[in-house]
Protein backbone atom coordinates (compact mmCIF):
# COMPACT_ATOMS: atom_id res chain seq x y z
CA UNK A 1 0.00 0.00 0.00
CA UNK A 2 1.24 3.25 -0.80
CA UNK A 3 1.98 5.69 1.94
CA UNK A 4 1.93 9.40 1.87
CA UNK A 5 2.67 12.38 4.35
CA UNK A 6 -0.95 13.87 3.42
CA UNK A 7 -4.26 12.77 0.79
CA UNK A 8 -5.70 15.94 -0.36
CA UNK A 9 -9.52 15.17 -1.68
CA UNK A 10 -10.83 17.57 -4.58
CA UNK A 11 -8.77 19.43 -6.45
CA UNK A 12 -10.21 22.88 -7.33
CA UNK A 13 -8.29 26.09 -5.98
CA UNK A 14 -7.99 25.43 -2.40
CA UNK A 15 -6.81 21.44 -2.69
CA UNK A 16 -4.75 22.66 -5.45
CA UNK A 17 -3.41 25.30 -3.30
CA UNK A 18 -3.11 23.59 -0.12
CA UNK A 19 -1.54 20.70 -2.01
CA UNK A 20 1.14 22.47 -3.62
CA UNK A 21 2.03 24.52 -0.61
CA UNK A 22 2.54 21.31 1.24
CA UNK A 23 4.95 19.59 -1.74
CA UNK A 24 6.73 23.21 -2.11
CA UNK A 25 8.23 21.93 1.80
CA UNK A 26 9.17 18.78 0.68
CA UNK A 27 5.62 16.71 1.93
CA UNK A 28 4.73 13.68 -0.11
CA UNK A 29 1.01 14.97 -1.31
CA UNK A 30 -1.61 13.02 -3.03
CA UNK A 31 -4.08 14.50 -4.73
CA UNK A 32 -7.61 12.45 -5.42
CA UNK A 33 -10.12 14.17 -7.81
CA UNK A 34 -13.24 12.64 -9.20
CA UNK A 35 -14.03 14.72 -12.30
CA UNK A 36 -11.70 12.96 -15.06
CA UNK A 37 -10.51 16.48 -16.35
CA UNK A 38 -10.02 20.02 -14.54
CA UNK A 39 -11.28 21.90 -17.32
CA UNK A 40 -15.18 20.43 -17.26
CA UNK A 41 -17.70 20.82 -14.79
CA UNK A 42 -16.67 24.62 -13.45
CA UNK A 43 -18.88 25.64 -10.52
CA UNK A 44 -17.89 29.43 -10.12
CA UNK A 45 -18.55 32.06 -12.35
CA UNK A 46 -14.76 33.04 -11.42
CA UNK A 47 -15.01 36.47 -10.19
CA UNK A 48 -11.54 37.39 -8.00
CA UNK A 49 -11.70 40.76 -6.04
CA UNK A 50 -8.85 43.10 -6.04
CA UNK A 51 -7.34 42.13 -2.69
CA UNK A 52 -6.55 38.44 -4.40
CA UNK A 53 -5.38 39.91 -7.17
CA UNK A 54 -3.18 42.05 -5.18
CA UNK A 55 -2.37 38.70 -2.95
CA UNK A 56 -1.44 36.06 -4.86
CA UNK A 57 -0.03 35.13 -8.51
CA UNK A 58 -2.93 34.56 -11.16
CA UNK A 59 -1.88 34.25 -14.74
CA UNK A 60 -2.64 37.41 -15.87
CA UNK A 61 -3.45 36.29 -19.65
CA UNK A 62 -6.11 34.45 -17.54
CA UNK A 63 -8.01 37.09 -16.52
CA UNK A 64 -10.75 39.22 -18.24
CA UNK A 65 -10.60 43.06 -18.29
CA UNK A 66 -10.51 44.70 -14.98
CA UNK A 67 -14.09 45.99 -13.82
CA UNK A 68 -15.10 49.02 -11.85
CA UNK A 69 -18.45 49.92 -12.86
CA UNK A 70 -21.01 47.70 -10.23
CA UNK A 71 -25.35 48.37 -11.03
CA UNK A 72 -27.73 47.57 -8.48
CA UNK A 73 -31.65 46.53 -9.99
CA UNK A 74 -34.72 46.39 -7.90
CA UNK A 75 -37.30 43.91 -9.14
CA UNK A 76 -38.47 45.38 -12.54
CA UNK A 77 -34.95 46.82 -12.90
CA UNK A 78 -36.46 50.62 -12.83
CA UNK A 79 -34.63 53.16 -11.26
CA UNK A 80 -30.75 51.41 -10.77
CA UNK A 81 -27.57 52.75 -9.00
CA UNK A 82 -24.47 52.71 -10.09
CA UNK A 83 -21.39 52.53 -8.48
CA UNK A 84 -18.13 53.66 -10.17
CA UNK A 85 -14.88 52.66 -8.06
CA UNK A 86 -11.63 54.88 -9.15
CA UNK A 87 -9.56 51.51 -8.46
CA UNK A 88 -10.04 48.17 -10.48
CA UNK A 89 -12.19 45.92 -8.20
CA UNK A 90 -12.75 42.55 -9.94
CA UNK A 91 -11.44 40.33 -12.52
CA UNK A 92 -13.85 37.54 -14.13
CA UNK A 93 -10.72 34.14 -14.35
CA UNK A 94 -11.08 31.97 -17.48
CA UNK A 95 -11.79 29.38 -15.08
CA UNK A 96 -10.57 26.02 -17.40
CA UNK A 97 -6.71 27.27 -17.80
CA UNK A 98 -6.33 28.77 -14.23
CA UNK A 99 -6.90 25.28 -13.03
CA UNK A 100 -4.75 23.75 -15.81
CA UNK A 101 -2.29 25.80 -14.65
CA UNK A 102 -2.51 25.34 -10.99
CA UNK A 103 -2.98 21.13 -11.48
CA UNK A 104 0.94 21.94 -13.19
CA UNK A 105 2.39 24.41 -10.57
CA UNK A 106 1.24 21.09 -8.49
CA UNK A 107 2.56 18.67 -10.61
CA UNK A 108 5.86 20.73 -10.77
CA UNK A 109 5.91 20.79 -6.95
CA UNK A 110 5.66 17.17 -6.76
CA UNK A 111 1.80 16.90 -6.24
CA UNK A 112 0.98 13.24 -7.50
CA UNK A 113 -2.49 14.00 -9.14
CA UNK A 114 -4.78 11.23 -9.52
CA UNK A 115 -8.17 12.40 -11.92
CA UNK A 116 -11.57 10.90 -12.05
CA UNK A 117 -10.56 9.37 -8.58
CA UNK A 118 -13.11 9.55 -6.22
CA UNK A 119 -12.49 9.33 -2.28
CA UNK A 120 -15.10 6.80 -0.83
CA UNK A 121 -13.72 6.52 2.85
CA UNK A 122 -11.46 5.97 5.20
CA UNK A 123 -10.69 3.54 8.19
CA UNK A 124 -8.57 5.05 10.65
CA UNK A 125 -5.33 6.63 8.39
CA UNK A 126 -6.08 4.42 5.44
CA UNK A 127 -8.24 5.81 2.58
CA UNK A 128 -10.55 4.34 -0.38
CA UNK A 129 -10.73 6.04 -3.24
CA UNK A 130 -11.81 4.66 -6.17
CA UNK A 131 -10.64 4.98 -10.20
CA UNK A 132 -11.48 3.60 -13.20
CA UNK A 133 -9.73 0.12 -12.42
CA UNK A 134 -11.77 -0.26 -8.80
CA UNK A 135 -10.98 0.70 -5.42
CA UNK A 136 -7.21 0.93 -4.16
CA UNK A 137 -6.47 2.11 -1.11
CA UNK A 138 -3.73 4.37 0.63
CA UNK A 139 -2.70 5.45 4.06
CA UNK A 140 -2.10 8.83 4.51
CA UNK A 141 -0.71 10.62 7.86
CA UNK A 142 -3.55 13.65 7.00
CA UNK A 143 -6.44 14.15 5.20
CA UNK A 144 -7.63 17.29 3.83
CA UNK A 145 -10.94 17.89 2.68
CA UNK A 146 -10.95 19.72 -0.14
CA UNK A 147 -14.31 18.60 -1.35
CA UNK A 148 -16.32 20.98 -1.65
CA UNK A 149 -19.63 22.35 0.06
CA UNK A 150 -20.73 18.68 0.61
CA UNK A 151 -17.98 16.98 2.06
CA UNK A 152 -17.84 13.78 2.44
CA UNK A 153 -14.32 13.88 4.24
CA UNK A 154 -16.11 16.83 6.68
CA UNK A 155 -18.40 13.57 7.57
CA UNK A 156 -15.71 10.84 8.09
CA UNK A 157 -13.78 13.01 10.14
CA UNK A 158 -17.09 14.11 12.35
CA UNK A 159 -15.93 17.59 11.84
CA UNK A 160 -18.04 20.05 11.33
CA UNK A 161 -20.81 20.23 7.82
CA UNK A 162 -22.52 22.84 5.63
CA UNK A 163 -26.26 23.56 6.41
CA UNK A 164 -27.10 26.98 5.22
CA UNK A 165 -26.61 26.24 1.59
CA UNK A 166 -27.67 28.41 -1.25
CA UNK A 167 -27.97 27.09 -5.10
CA UNK A 168 -26.55 29.00 -8.23
CA UNK A 169 -26.76 28.10 -11.72
CA UNK A 170 -25.28 30.66 -14.97
CA UNK A 171 -24.39 30.29 -18.58
CA UNK A 172 -21.34 31.41 -19.86
CA UNK A 173 -20.95 32.68 -23.46
CA UNK A 174 -18.29 34.21 -25.33
CA UNK A 175 -19.55 38.26 -26.37
CA UNK A 176 -18.11 41.10 -28.60
CA UNK A 177 -17.27 43.99 -26.86
CA UNK A 178 -19.70 46.75 -26.86
CA UNK A 179 -20.44 50.19 -25.75
CA UNK A 180 -20.59 49.84 -22.25
CA UNK A 181 -17.47 49.63 -19.60
CA UNK A 182 -16.98 46.12 -18.07
CA UNK A 183 -19.86 46.16 -15.93
CA UNK A 184 -21.42 43.54 -12.98
CA UNK A 185 -24.94 44.11 -12.87
CA UNK A 186 -27.06 42.65 -9.90
CA UNK A 187 -30.69 42.18 -9.50
CA UNK A 188 -32.22 41.98 -5.92
CA UNK A 189 -35.06 40.65 -6.73
CA UNK A 190 -36.33 37.68 -4.37
CA UNK A 191 -38.36 35.91 -6.77
CA UNK A 192 -35.35 35.28 -9.36
CA UNK A 193 -33.23 34.87 -6.65
CA UNK A 194 -34.51 33.94 -3.39
CA UNK A 195 -32.18 35.32 -0.68
CA UNK A 196 -29.68 36.49 -3.30
CA UNK A 197 -29.14 38.19 -6.10
CA UNK A 198 -29.27 37.42 -9.94
CA UNK A 199 -26.04 38.79 -11.99
CA UNK A 200 -24.91 39.69 -14.93
CA UNK A 201 -21.09 39.75 -15.37
CA UNK A 202 -20.26 41.60 -18.74
CA UNK A 203 -16.46 41.93 -19.26
CA UNK A 204 -16.59 42.70 -23.00
CA UNK A 205 -15.20 39.25 -23.51
CA UNK A 206 -17.87 36.92 -21.77
CA UNK A 207 -21.17 36.94 -20.40
CA UNK A 208 -22.17 35.26 -17.40
CA UNK A 209 -25.81 35.46 -16.57
CA UNK A 210 -26.99 33.56 -13.74
CA UNK A 211 -28.57 33.74 -10.55
CA UNK A 212 -28.75 31.68 -7.16
CA UNK A 213 -30.80 31.47 -3.84
CA UNK A 214 -32.30 29.03 -1.36
CA UNK A 215 -33.65 25.90 -3.33
CA UNK A 216 -36.71 25.33 -2.14
CA UNK A 217 -37.84 29.41 -1.96
CA UNK A 218 -37.49 29.29 -5.88
CA UNK A 219 -41.38 29.36 -7.22
CA UNK A 220 -40.92 26.93 -9.96
CA UNK A 221 -37.51 26.16 -9.32
CA UNK A 222 -33.70 27.13 -10.20
CA UNK A 223 -33.69 26.29 -13.91
CA UNK A 224 -37.18 28.52 -14.63
CA UNK A 225 -35.36 30.83 -12.58
CA UNK A 226 -32.19 31.39 -14.81
CA UNK A 227 -34.30 30.93 -17.77
CA UNK A 228 -36.58 33.94 -16.88
CA UNK A 229 -33.85 36.26 -16.06
CA UNK A 230 -31.92 35.19 -19.10
CA UNK A 231 -34.42 36.25 -20.84
CA UNK A 232 -34.81 40.14 -19.50
CA UNK A 233 -31.61 40.65 -17.93
CA UNK A 234 -29.93 43.84 -18.04
CA UNK A 235 -26.14 44.60 -19.41
CA UNK A 236 -26.82 42.55 -22.29
CA UNK A 237 -28.21 45.62 -25.13
CA UNK A 238 -26.11 44.48 -28.32
CA UNK A 239 -25.02 41.04 -27.16
CA UNK A 240 -26.18 38.61 -29.74
CA UNK A 241 -26.23 34.89 -27.03
CA UNK A 242 -24.99 32.26 -29.76
CA UNK A 243 -26.93 29.29 -30.89
CA UNK A 244 -25.18 25.64 -30.58
CA UNK A 245 -25.06 23.36 -27.82
CA UNK A 246 -21.37 23.86 -26.97
CA UNK A 247 -21.62 27.94 -27.54
CA UNK A 248 -23.16 28.49 -23.84
CA UNK A 249 -21.45 26.89 -21.35
CA UNK A 250 -23.36 25.64 -17.67
CA UNK A 251 -22.47 26.08 -14.58
CA UNK A 252 -23.58 25.54 -11.09
CA UNK A 253 -23.55 23.69 -7.61
CA UNK A 254 -24.25 24.78 -4.10
CA UNK A 255 -22.67 28.09 -2.15
CA UNK A 256 -22.32 27.37 1.76
CA UNK A 257 -23.28 31.04 3.13
CA UNK A 258 -23.23 30.16 6.64
CA UNK A 259 -19.94 31.16 7.15
CA UNK A 260 -16.50 29.43 8.77
CA UNK A 261 -17.43 26.15 10.24
CA UNK A 262 -16.30 25.89 13.87
CA UNK A 263 -15.11 22.45 13.79
CA UNK A 264 -12.32 22.00 11.10
CA UNK A 265 -9.70 20.19 11.82
CA UNK A 266 -9.00 16.66 14.07
CA UNK A 267 -6.10 14.88 14.79
CA UNK A 268 -6.27 13.04 11.23
CA UNK A 269 -6.94 15.66 9.04
CA UNK A 270 -8.66 19.41 8.48
CA UNK A 271 -11.28 21.35 6.08
CA UNK A 272 -10.54 24.00 3.43
CA UNK A 273 -12.23 26.31 0.85
CA UNK A 274 -15.99 25.01 0.43
CA UNK A 275 -15.63 22.01 2.53
CA UNK A 276 -14.97 24.37 5.88
CA UNK A 277 -17.81 27.20 4.93
CA UNK A 278 -15.11 29.93 4.07
CA UNK A 279 -17.50 31.42 2.08
CA UNK A 280 -18.35 35.19 2.47
CA UNK A 281 -22.16 34.86 3.83
CA UNK A 282 -23.35 38.13 2.35
CA UNK A 283 -21.50 38.29 -1.18
CA UNK A 284 -21.05 34.60 -1.09
CA UNK A 285 -17.74 34.76 -3.01
CA UNK A 286 -15.41 32.01 -1.90
CA UNK A 287 -12.42 31.84 -4.34
CA UNK A 288 -10.23 34.48 -1.68
CA UNK A 289 -11.13 32.59 1.44
CA UNK A 290 -10.33 29.15 -0.25
CA UNK A 291 -6.82 30.72 -1.48
CA UNK A 292 -5.88 32.75 2.19
CA UNK A 293 -7.24 29.25 4.23
CA UNK A 294 -5.64 27.04 2.27
CA UNK A 295 -2.14 28.78 2.91
CA UNK A 296 -2.86 28.92 6.92
CA UNK A 297 -3.99 24.92 6.66
CA UNK A 298 -0.40 24.59 4.74
CA UNK A 299 1.07 26.39 7.54
CA UNK A 300 -0.70 24.39 10.10
CA UNK A 301 -0.35 20.63 8.47
CA UNK A 302 3.65 21.68 8.06
CA UNK A 303 4.59 22.40 11.37
CA UNK A 304 2.70 19.15 12.66
CA UNK A 305 4.51 16.98 9.89
CA UNK A 306 7.79 18.59 10.51
CA UNK A 307 7.72 18.49 14.59
CA UNK A 308 5.63 15.01 14.49
CA UNK A 309 3.33 16.82 16.94
CA UNK A 310 -0.71 16.47 15.75
CA UNK A 311 -1.85 18.98 18.37
CA UNK A 312 -0.38 21.52 15.73
CA UNK A 313 -3.71 21.09 14.15
CA UNK A 314 -5.63 22.51 16.58
CA UNK A 315 -4.17 25.85 15.74
CA UNK A 316 -6.65 25.31 12.60
CA UNK A 317 -9.71 26.49 14.66
CA UNK A 318 -12.68 27.71 12.96
CA UNK A 319 -14.46 29.06 15.65
CA UNK A 320 -11.61 31.44 16.48
CA UNK A 321 -11.99 32.89 12.83
CA UNK A 322 -15.55 32.61 12.46
CA UNK A 323 -15.94 35.62 15.08
CA UNK A 324 -14.38 38.18 12.19
CA UNK A 325 -17.21 37.19 10.47
CA UNK A 326 -20.18 38.41 12.83
CA UNK A 327 -21.24 41.68 10.89
CA UNK A 328 -21.03 39.48 7.11
CA UNK A 329 -23.53 36.92 8.97
CA UNK A 330 -25.61 39.23 10.07
CA UNK A 331 -25.86 41.20 6.72
CA UNK A 332 -27.22 37.42 5.39
CA UNK A 333 -29.76 37.37 8.38
CA UNK A 334 -31.16 40.49 6.80
CA UNK A 335 -30.78 39.28 3.11
CA UNK A 336 -32.86 36.32 3.90
CA UNK A 337 -35.65 38.10 5.39
CA UNK A 338 -35.94 39.88 2.29
CA UNK A 339 -38.58 37.74 0.47
CA UNK A 340 -40.96 39.37 -1.43
CA UNK A 341 -40.75 42.16 -4.31
CA UNK A 342 -42.24 45.01 -2.34
CA UNK A 343 -39.76 43.87 0.84
CA UNK A 344 -36.84 44.25 -2.47
CA UNK A 345 -38.30 47.39 -3.57
CA UNK A 346 -38.45 48.99 -0.37
CA UNK A 347 -35.19 48.07 0.70
CA UNK A 348 -33.69 49.41 -2.40
CA UNK A 349 -35.37 52.59 -1.33
CA UNK A 350 -32.21 52.96 1.20
CA UNK A 351 -29.91 52.43 -1.41
CA UNK A 352 -30.92 55.36 -3.33
CA UNK A 353 -30.02 57.52 0.05
CA UNK A 354 -26.26 58.50 0.64
CA UNK A 355 -25.85 56.55 3.50
CA UNK A 356 -27.19 53.44 1.37
CA UNK A 357 -24.79 53.74 -1.44
CA UNK A 358 -21.72 54.29 1.35
CA UNK A 359 -22.58 50.64 2.86
CA UNK A 360 -22.98 49.62 -0.68
CA UNK A 361 -19.71 50.60 -1.88
CA UNK A 362 -17.70 49.22 1.43
CA UNK A 363 -19.14 45.90 0.67
CA UNK A 364 -18.25 45.95 -2.98
CA UNK A 365 -15.35 48.09 -3.54
CA UNK A 366 -13.62 46.89 -0.12
CA UNK A 367 -10.68 45.98 1.23
CA UNK A 368 -11.89 43.06 3.66
CA UNK A 369 -11.31 39.76 2.95
CA UNK A 370 -10.78 36.68 4.76
CA UNK A 371 -10.08 37.21 8.55
CA UNK A 372 -6.71 36.16 10.16
CA UNK A 373 -4.26 34.93 7.74
CA UNK A 374 -2.60 36.89 4.68
C1 LIG B 1 -22.53 29.27 -9.56
C2 LIG B 1 -21.42 29.73 -8.63
C3 LIG B 1 -20.75 30.92 -8.91
C4 LIG B 1 -19.74 31.34 -8.05
N1 LIG B 1 -19.06 32.49 -8.38
C5 LIG B 1 -18.08 32.94 -7.57
C6 LIG B 1 -17.32 34.07 -7.94
O1 LIG B 1 -17.52 34.65 -9.01
N2 LIG B 1 -16.33 34.51 -7.09
C7 LIG B 1 -16.08 33.87 -5.91
O2 LIG B 1 -15.20 34.33 -5.17
N3 LIG B 1 -16.75 32.75 -5.56
C8 LIG B 1 -17.72 32.26 -6.37
N4 LIG B 1 -18.38 31.11 -6.04
C9 LIG B 1 -17.89 30.35 -4.90
C10 LIG B 1 -16.54 29.72 -5.28
O3 LIG B 1 -16.58 29.24 -6.59
C11 LIG B 1 -16.18 28.57 -4.34
O4 LIG B 1 -16.24 29.06 -3.01
C12 LIG B 1 -14.77 28.04 -4.61
O5 LIG B 1 -14.61 27.70 -5.97
C13 LIG B 1 -14.54 26.83 -3.71
O6 LIG B 1 -13.38 26.13 -4.09
P1 LIG B 1 -13.11 24.70 -3.45
O7 LIG B 1 -11.80 24.28 -4.00
O8 LIG B 1 -13.31 24.73 -2.00
O9 LIG B 1 -14.30 23.80 -3.99
P2 LIG B 1 -14.61 23.23 -5.48
O10 LIG B 1 -14.08 24.15 -6.53
O11 LIG B 1 -16.08 22.90 -5.47
O12 LIG B 1 -13.76 21.91 -5.52
C14 LIG B 1 -14.12 20.74 -4.83
C15 LIG B 1 -13.59 19.60 -5.66
O13 LIG B 1 -13.72 18.39 -4.93
C16 LIG B 1 -14.09 17.37 -5.83
N5 LIG B 1 -14.70 16.31 -5.05
C17 LIG B 1 -15.87 16.34 -4.34
N6 LIG B 1 -16.08 15.16 -3.73
C18 LIG B 1 -15.03 14.37 -4.04
C19 LIG B 1 -14.68 13.03 -3.69
N7 LIG B 1 -15.45 12.27 -2.90
N8 LIG B 1 -13.53 12.52 -4.19
C20 LIG B 1 -12.72 13.27 -5.00
N9 LIG B 1 -13.01 14.54 -5.37
C21 LIG B 1 -14.15 15.09 -4.88
C22 LIG B 1 -15.04 18.07 -6.80
O14 LIG B 1 -15.14 17.37 -8.03
C23 LIG B 1 -14.36 19.42 -6.97
O15 LIG B 1 -13.44 19.44 -8.03
C24 LIG B 1 -19.39 30.62 -6.89
C25 LIG B 1 -20.06 29.40 -6.63
C26 LIG B 1 -21.05 28.96 -7.50
C27 LIG B 1 -21.74 27.66 -7.19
Amino acid sequence: MDTHDVLVVGAGLAGLQTATLLARQGHDVLLAERRPSLTGAIRTTGIFVRRTLDDFPLPVECLGPPIRRVVLYPPGLRGPVALVSERDEYRVGDMAPIYGRAAAAAADAGVRILLGTRYAGRQGQIYTLVGRGGPTRVRARFVVGADGARSRVARDLDLDRNRHLLIGAEEVYEIKRGEEPPTFHCVLDPSLAPGYLAWVVNDGRHAHVGTAGYANRFPEGLRRALERFASSAPGLDGVERPDGPDAVERRGGPIPVGGLLRRISCADGLLVGDAAGAVSPLTAGGLDPCLRLSELAAAVLHESLRSGRKEALTHFDGAALRSRFRGRLAMRWGLDKVRTPALADAAFGLLRTPPGRAAARRILFGDRSFPGTT
